[in-house]
């Protein structure tokens, strides 16, 4: 029998990775010539064999965390901006209507100077967990940034978005958070529009929201303001006071 090397019967490149190596590289070496499973080699020794099934997990996982707020698990604002951004395009291209509220935390420095940080966190989650159980399944709320969420209504008018707001403000009042310093309760204030022609893009329709949001801190907190940007003026619903 005639003798043969290993390099004779090699049908593929050989590829490896090092443990410092970007996921996304070793992916793409990995595809470009076709393999399944990557061998790590450090300092010449090889320490594991990665699947392409494993980086994929990764993957996932890792972009899963791109668009979460960690701390409460909702869509951060770069996500929910892109899901704005689609819903806005829907509107332009089908007429297909929705509105956003914007919600604020009332005196929320008050209850971390009062009861630590942590409770402060912890009272961030309690919203996250009443969003995650008030809303549909196709509403999207999103953490804008400290006790500033959105929530994004597909396919609902201004009436619609302002009375799932208001069970959200009654969900909000009940929250009762039992801590060393004491009992910790919260309460928000909103400002809900619809979407119309006149806003040129979607961060137009957050602008005015906060317009109406920062009404409600105005006119007393704990309170919703819900208006359409064409009759702002005449037409204010001030709902659900007090
Ligand atoms: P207002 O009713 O006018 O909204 O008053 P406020 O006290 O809620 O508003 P202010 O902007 O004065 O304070 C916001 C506070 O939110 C201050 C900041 O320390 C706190 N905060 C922001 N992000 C976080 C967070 O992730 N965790 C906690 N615990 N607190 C946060
Ligand atoms: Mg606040
Ligand atoms: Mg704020």
């Amino acid at each position: 029998m005639s003798s043969f090397t290993v390099s004779d019967i090699m049908s593929r490149n050989v590829v490896t990775s090092d443990p410092d190596d970007e996921v996304s590289d070793a992916m793409n070496r990995m595809s470009e010539i076709g393999v399944r499973h990557l061998p790590v080699v450090e300092n010449g020794e090889l320490i594991a064999i990665i699947s392409i099934r494993d980086f994929q997990v990764i993957c996932d996982h890792l972009g899963k965390l791109a668009k979460t707020d960690s701390l409460t698990g909702l869509a951060n604002r770069r996500e929910f901006m892109k899901l704005l951004e689609a819903e806005f395009s829907r509107f332009n291209r089908f007429d297909s209507p929705f509105s956003v509220a914007m919600l604020d935390i009332d005196f929320f420095k008050n209850i971390n100077d009062e009861h630590g940080h942590n409770a402060g966190d912890t009272i961030l989650v309690r919203f996250a967990d009443i969003f995650r159980t008030q809303l549909r399944a196709y509403d999207v709320a999103g953490r804008l940034g400290g006790e500033e969420f959105a929530i994004l209504f597909p396919n609902t008018s201004l009436e619609g978005a302002v009375t799932a707001c208001e069970h959200l403000r009654e969900a909000i009042k009940k929250i009762a958070l039992f801590a060393d310093t004491g009992l910790i309760s919260c309460t928000a204030s909103f400002g809900v529009t619809m979407v119309v022609p006149e806003f040129a893009k979607p961060e137009c329709i957050l602008k005015f929201s906060d317009e109406l949001l920062y009404q409600a801190k105005e006119q007393g907190r704990d309170r919703i303001i819900g208006a359409s940007y064409q009759e702002h003026a005449a037409q204010v619903l001030n709902v659900a006071n007090g």
